[in-house]
């Protein structure tokens, strides 16, 4: 099992899958927000939401959406509709203890200029 949680406890994931890496992207979005995301079939990911609120983010096409605690301000994931109709959620690693993520290796995006992986 793989769990996280915004500082507030507010917003929790939980998944049955621990990931076996996370990846750090330098697009403009995630490398402000400093994540390590682990990518999921939604499906595959519960979502529990306390009884604060949940603010949402996106921008461009709007392919892509952030959710953050309403309450405390943190990131928690965010959701996507995949070209084959699944949704994906990625999961932001920076909500577990770094006791656990710091035993997942980190692999480099490279989202801002080639859209590929940087340790390949
Ligand atoms: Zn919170």
């Amino acid at each position: 099992m793989f769990s996280v949680e915004c500082h507030c406890g507010n917003l929790k994931l939980i998944t049955n899958e621990h990931p076996a890496s996370i990846t750090s992207c330098n697009c403009s979005i995630c490398y402000r927000l400093g994540a390590l995301w682990a990518y999921y079939d939604s499906e595959k990911v519960t979502v529990r939401v306390g009884d604060k609120s949940v603010d949402t983010y996106s921008w461009g096409e709007k392919s892509i959406t952030y959710h953050r605690c309403g309450e405390c301000g943190c990131i928690t994931h965010y959701t996507t509709v995949e070209t084959n109709g699944n949704e994906m959620t990625a999961i932001n690693c920076r909500m577990a203890s770094s006791s656990i993520t710091d035993k997942i290796p980190v692999r480099q995006f490279d989202g801002l200029l080639t859209w590929k992986y940087r340790d390949v």
